[in-house]
């Protein structure tokens, strides 16, 4: 533990005796002795739910409506947390955001609203089944006692990076979006599991909508894969976003993740909620 201590010359200064004294937390040598023993998990019987922007919520009731069911009967069992995605609509502004050259970090604030759009729209559809939309500030301290109360609370994926956003890698669209927020929130609060919603049954070797139907047969499936190997794979095209590989690498508490398809199953939601292996579980390799 620290404690206060006087400085020798005896200015009369005193300092704070702590293990991080005098470092400038960069050397990797000392990072090493940072590691917390046991990670405290805030939420852990939390289940992040991220339910896709162009996957699930552009295709409109007949899509998102039958999901809703499901996560009205599912949170009477389990604590959920939902998170939405963008989609179309924030394809949309980048693509005007590109061609007018603006930053990343603008394009990051222009996302952000759409999947704060899509928030909203749940959150009404939800209102009388405890739907709450919340934001990224002190409620989420809350979540466990929300959903105690029944609430059913809903937040948008866009991690808070607006002009802080990262440089891409390849091309200017921000890295980080909704599945990485919802990535890296769970990871935060200690969540109990992170599942993704879309409309494939999970991860293949190739974009399945890339590929004509009579040859989808020929796609390699994988049911289950380490972060490592698939970052390993290096796959032109993936399922969720690529630094979620990375963050599951490097996580102290998520485990894995799973990739459904609730846009034809919506009862996947269930089973994934039950532990049940239904799509893609990328897990971190220990
Ligand atoms: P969301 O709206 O949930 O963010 P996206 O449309 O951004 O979903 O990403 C999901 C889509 O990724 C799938 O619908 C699928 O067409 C595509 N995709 C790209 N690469 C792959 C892959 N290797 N395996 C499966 N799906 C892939
Ligand atoms: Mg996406």
């Amino acid at each position: 533990m620290a404690k206060l201590v006087k400085e020798e010359s005896d200015t009369g200064r005193l300092h704070i005796e702590s293990p991080l004294m005098g470092e400038s937390l960069v050397s990797k040598e000392f990072l090493k002795r940072t590691e917390a023993v046991d990670t405290f998990r805030m939420h852990p019987d939390i289940n992040v739910i991220k339910i896709g922007g162009q996957s699930i919520i552009d295709r409109g009731r007949t899509a998102i409506l039958p999901i809703l069911d499901v996560l009205i009967q599912a949170k009477e069992k389990y604590k959920i947390l939902l998170m939405t995605g963008g989609g179309t609509r924030a394809r949309h502004v980048y693509s005007i955001g590109v061609d007018l050259g603006m930053p990343t970090g603008v394009l990051s604030k222009l996302g952000d609203k759409v999947s704060w759009q899509n928030a909203e729209m749940l959150s009404v559809l939800l209102s009388k089944h405890g739907g709450v939309k919340i934001g990224h500030g002190d409620n989420l301290e809350q979540l466990t006692m929300f959903c105690r109360q029944g609430y059913l609370p809903i937040t948008y994926g866009i991690p808070p990076y607006g002009f802080f956003e990262h440089p891409a890698e390849i091309g200017s669209i921000p890295p980080h979006r909704t599945d990485c927020g919802a990535f890296l929130l769970a990871e935060n609060i200690g969540a109990r599991s992170l599942i993704f919603l879309k409309d494939e049954k999970g991860l293949f070797d190739r974009d399945p909508k890339k590929v004509e139907a009579s040859k989808r047969d020929g796609l390699k499936f994988f049911g289950r894969i380490s972060a490592k190997e698939l970052l390993e794979l290096d796959l032109d095209d993936l399922i969720v976003e690529r630094p979620i590989l990375t963050f599951l690498q490097r996580a102290k508490c998520l485990k894995e993740l799973q990739i459904i398809d609730a846009l034809h199953h919506p009862e996947h939601i269930l089973a994934a909620l039950e532990g049940k292996h239904v799509g893609t579980i990328i897990y971190k390799e220990e």
